[in-house]
């Protein structure tokens, strides 16, 4: 084992291996990737504060809590005023840089309220305040509509890499195309985004081989930003049938720490999230995340009482757990982990800079 985790670059076997590694395999994995962790890009965590200002879909993805036709919950969509307020909360408690995300919606009147969204917090924060868009597959003109009024950073996850898996996981209505997404992922690139992408982990049909060849993707896609997470069922989805195939939760926790361990000593340099996924099942899962390789936190800053009915996922932290994402809470949990906040700061992944400056 020791053999196999002194390289950076590893074969699907390798990989495997790694990712099925317990005891102290797992201790020695855990301790290189803290260690490379620490060595590029230092033991301090950036945060982003997240808004989920609206639960309105227009897809219907089999695990997701708030797909389309998921009657069961109330629909919201937060004021324009709500989000630009949240967004001056998050400047001035020094956040620097948030995080917009919402259901998919795809029209001329969304991308025009993105805009004018985007310039406004930028103007009010004196642009000082870094915006991470994370609103689903959109037209290359859209994108770069909203990156030239200042989001500079985009999430996309691919969910899993595997095109068969992919078409398992989401419905064959059209809406939902494998190469669609990874045109998405390469505009964002194009357009000059520090793009982020991730993966789900445990879904039902996902083998070691998958999820192996998902940190082949991250890296041969030259990603700047990871987020993956375990997945989690839903009651009110497709996929709930399927509960009795999964993993433990516990198990599925386990595997998403050795899946950020491995990305961190493939991939040195780029930020990646401790996700919400984590949380759910472990109350100090974003910490445990931390001390192996994360390094951002994305605590959610949604005003309370919408948070509820973002639900994408069961064990969801919600508005009763309102505290465990306050600033002071996160200072403290984070301080056991022997990590920094950098209060105030974009947090720009150092690969970005490399990426780019090779085109
Ligand atoms: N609509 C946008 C952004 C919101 S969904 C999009 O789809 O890109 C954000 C992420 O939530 C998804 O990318 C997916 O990876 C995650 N997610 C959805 N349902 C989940 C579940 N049941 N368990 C874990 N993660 C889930
Ligand atoms: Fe909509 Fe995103 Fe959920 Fe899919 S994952 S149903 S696009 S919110």
């Amino acid at each position: 084992m020791q053999e196999i985790i002194n390289k950076n670059r590893f074969s699907i076997d390798e990989l495997i291996k790694l990712l099925k590694s317990g005891g102290d395999n797992k201790s020695l994995l855990f301790n290189k990737s803290a260690g490379i962790k620490e060595k590029y890009v230092g033991n301090i965590v950036y945060l982003r504060g997240l808004i989920e200002f609206s639960n309105i879909c227009s897809k219907n993805c089999n695990y997701c809590g708030i797909r389309k036709e998921n009657n069961k919950i109330e629909r919201y969509n937060l004021s324009d005023n709500d989000i630009v307020k949240t967004a001056q909360f998050a400047y001035e408690n020094n956040y620097g840089s948030i995080v917009l995300q919402s259901g998919e919606l795809q029209s001329i009147n969304f991308t025009k309220r993105i805009t004018n969204l985007l310039k406004q917090i930028k103007l009010l924060t004196n642009n000082k305040l870094g915006i991470t868009l994370s609103l689903g597959e959109q037209k290359k003109e859209v994108y770069e509509e909203w990156f030239n009024a200042g989001a500079h950073r985009y999430l996309l996850r691919i969910e899993t890499s595997s095109e068969d898996l992919y078409k398992k996981i989401h419905p064959d209505d059209g809406m939902h195309l494998y190469k669609n997404r990874l045109n998405c992922l390469k505009y964002l690139q194009e357009i000059g985004y520090q793009t982020g992408t991730g993966v789900m982990i445990g879904l039902p049909f996902q083998t070691y081989e998958d999820l192996a060849n998902d940190l082949i993707f991250m890296k041969d896609f030259d990603i700047d930003m990871v987020g993956m997470g375990s997945y989690i069922e839903h009651a009110d989805t497709p996929f709930y049938k399927y509960k009795e195939r999964l993993l433990s939760l516990q198990d599925r926790f386990e595997l998403s720490l050795k899946m950020i361990a491995v990305l961190r000593i493939m991939m040195n340099d780029i930020n990646i999230a401790a996700s919400t996924a984590l949380q759910a099942i472990d109350p100090t899962g974003r910490e445990k995340a931390i001390k192996i390789g994360a390094n951002v936190i994305m605590p959610n800053i949604t005003p309370g009482k919408f948070r509820d009915n973002y639900k994408l996922y069961n064990y969801k932290p919600c508005t009763i757990d309102n505290a465990s994402d306050s600033k002071h809470f996160i200072e403290e949990k984070i301080s056991l982990t022997k990590n920094t906040i950098a209060f105030g700061e974009w947090g720009d992944p150092k690969h970005y800079f490399k990426r780019i400056s090779k085109i």
